[in-house]
């Protein structure tokens, strides 16, 4: 299998390291457009993958061909390659808030068209994806691209009217986590713990806390109830939280960041 990506940036770049490092896909079979010379220079000689700064290129050499560039720039790239992506060719956009139809109507009628929204983690083989699939697709398209990105983390199919929220909560996600963790960090340091350190508590300390949650089999309350002891440390410190608005700030970031994927479609 041959896949090509129309865009080297984070996302593009998360991917086919997920997939080389797993073994999934061989680099030789990776191909990447870019505007940006530096980029292709930086991933060639890093990732090992085929590069060239002519998109049109990477759909002659793709049978998956992801379409990543940011959500402004893709009207461009569909109007450069919509002559080219025949029914021969799975197309997959993982750009925030485009939907299917807009995808299906600048491209030829039959393409196979998949809308995906992974997560950078997916560099660690924990990512979380969701995709929904257009009209056009093949049964067997969705349970590729399912069992192609379980292979770095998770994927479920979701119905494309909820794809804006699971941007919002997955794909933005964890910029709201890295926060999270740089804030806890710095209160670590300041109270005298080296930068190193409490970094790597803090963030064994998340991951942890999120392969409980995955495994306990418990809500996230009862986990949090369990070690909260009456007049001790930690409701201490959830008091302080819940004084500063930290429930309300995570809810609404998750609700702001689906809403700007739906105004981008
Ligand atoms: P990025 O800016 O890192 O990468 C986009 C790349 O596209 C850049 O390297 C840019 O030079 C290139 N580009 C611009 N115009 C081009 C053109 N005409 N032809 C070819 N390449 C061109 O952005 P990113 O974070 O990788 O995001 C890419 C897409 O992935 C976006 O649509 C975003 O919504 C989606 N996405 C990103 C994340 C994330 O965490 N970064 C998560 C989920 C989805």
């Amino acid at each position: 299998m041959r896949i090509g990506f129309v865009g080297a940036g984070r996302m593009a770049q998360a991917i086919a390291k997920g997939f080389t490092s797993r073994g999934i896909i061989k680099s030789r079979n990776i191909w990447a457009s870019d505007r940006a010379e530096k980029t292709l220079e930086r991933i060639s000689t890093e990732l090992r993958i085929n590069v060239t700064h002519d998109n049109r290129e990477v759909v002659e050499h793709s049978d998956i061909l992801v379409l990543s560039v940011k959500p402004q720039v893709m009207d461009t790239v569909l109007a450069e390659l919509s002559d080219l992506t025949d029914p021969s060719k799975l197309v997959v956009s993982v750009a925030a808030g485009v939907t299917l139809d807009h995808l299906q109507s600048r491209l030829l009628p039959d393409s196979r068209v998949i809308r995906l929204m992974p997560n950078t983690p997916i560099l660690a083989n924990a990512g979380a994806s969701v995709y929904c699939v257009g009209k056009a697709t093949k049964p067997e398209d969705g349970p590729l691209i399912e069992a192609l990105f379980k292979s770095v983390g998770t994927c479920d199919y979701l119905p494309e009217n909820l794809m804006d929220a699971a941007t919002g909560l997955s794909g933005s996600g964890p910029a709201f986590i890295f926060e999270a963790i740089d804030a806890m960090t710095s209160a670590g340091v300041q109270m005298g713990l080296p930068l190193s350190l409490a970094q790597r508590l803090v963030c064994q300390t998340v991951h942890g806390a999120g392969l409980l949650a995955l495994q306990s089999g418990q809500s996230p309350a009862e986990l949090r109830d369990a070690i909260t002891s009456p007049g001790g440390t930690t409701i201490a410190g959830l008091s302080e939280l819940e004084a500063r608005g930290f429930r309300a700030a995570l809810w609404q970031a998750v609700m702001t960041s689906a809403k700007r994927s739906a105004e981008l479609g």
